[in-house]
């Protein structure tokens, strides 16, 4: 049986840490979604938690699925103007018609929560002073937990989203890792994961990869968060898989416990340096 890299222990640890340093801030975190997509309600429901122990002011803007650019941008300045909102996240994703780029530049970078404005992933491939995806920091953060040693190792990351796989490829090198990307146009995704030590997935496909993409070496990160029949699951058989690979992360319970709470040292992050600034 693989090693189960849980998040949720050490999630509860770093919450109490956060609670100590949000104390007296008095942060405002801004959230917007668009419709009322299941995935997204979820996510909104554990920031919701989350904020309200650690004394996180929170207020949700909720845009119809048919809204345009134009509206969503109208309400993005305003977040960007109201000197008592400390971040502002957009959930993701957003619909169809909405230009992504265009509405992501609108964000006020000191204001974006989860370091997707082009300012802050271009200071990403500097160093990692600034704000970083957190999903992508979650990963991060999971494995250093459980003394995953990146340094000269093999890494395949699956997905190349900007919240997820792009990040992941700054984060990786800067650990000295060896990265490789695949997506949707990868051919042989079943030699590049068999040939790689770490292999996190973010692909959005419940069950996709099955025991065959791995061996008794596999270290698998898994991201996905899927609706199967029997629940949620990740991107990774994890029933099959589990009992073949060293080491895999479970969906619940693994990456996604640690999401939220690095969600939230970003907006710390933010606040003291807006706070600084001010000079409060
Ligand atoms: P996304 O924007 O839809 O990106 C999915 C990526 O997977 C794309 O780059 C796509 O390639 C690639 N892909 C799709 N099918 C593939 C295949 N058969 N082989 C190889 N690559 C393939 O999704 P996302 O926002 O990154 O989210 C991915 C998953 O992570 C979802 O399940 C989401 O719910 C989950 N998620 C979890 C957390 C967490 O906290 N754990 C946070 C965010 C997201 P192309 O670029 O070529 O289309």
């Amino acid at each position: 049986m693989a090693d189960i890299l849980y998040g949720n222990v050490y999630a509860q640890k770093l919450k109490a840490e956060l609670k100590e340093r949000y104390q007296g801030l008095f942060a405002h975190l801004a959230v917007i979604s668009f419709g009322d997509d299941y995935g997204t309600a979820q996510y909104l429901k554990q920031i919701s938690k989350c904020c309200e122990e650690l004394g996180v002011k929170l207020s949700h803007h909720n845009l119809a699925l048919n809204v345009d650019n134009q509206e969503s941008e109208c309400l993005i300045r305003s977040l960007n103007d109201d000197k008592k909102v400390d971040g502002i996240l957009l959930l993701m994703p957003l619909p169809k018609q909405i230009k992504q780029n265009q509405l992501i530049e609108s964000l006020d970078p000191t204001k974006d929560v989860d370091g997707i404005h082009p300012y802050n992933l271009g200071r990403l491939l500097y160093d990692t002073s600034g704000v970083a995806p957190c999903t992508a920091k979650a990963v991060m953060s999971l494995l250093a937990y459980h003394n995953i040693e990146l340094e000269t190792k093999n890494v395949l990351i699956i997905g190349r989203s900007l919240v997820v796989g792009k990040p992941l490829i700054s984060l990786m090198l800067q650990e000295n890792a060896t990265v490789t990307i695949a997506h949707s146009f990868s051919s042989d995704l079943f030699t590049l994961t068999n040939k790689s030590d770490i292999i996190v997935t973010a692909i959005g496909r419940a069950k996709f990869l099955s025991e065959r993409y791995f061996n008794k070496n596999s270290i698998v990160i898994d991201v996905g968060i899927n609706q199967a029949e029997d629940g949620i699951c990740g991107d990774v058989d994890y029933q099959t898989v589990a009992d073949k690979v060293k080491a895999i992360s479970p969906v619940p319970g693994g990456v996604g416990s640690l999401t939220v709470i690095k969600l939230l040292e970003n907006l710390l992050v933010l606040c003291e340096k807006k706070r600084s600034k001010n000079g409060l």
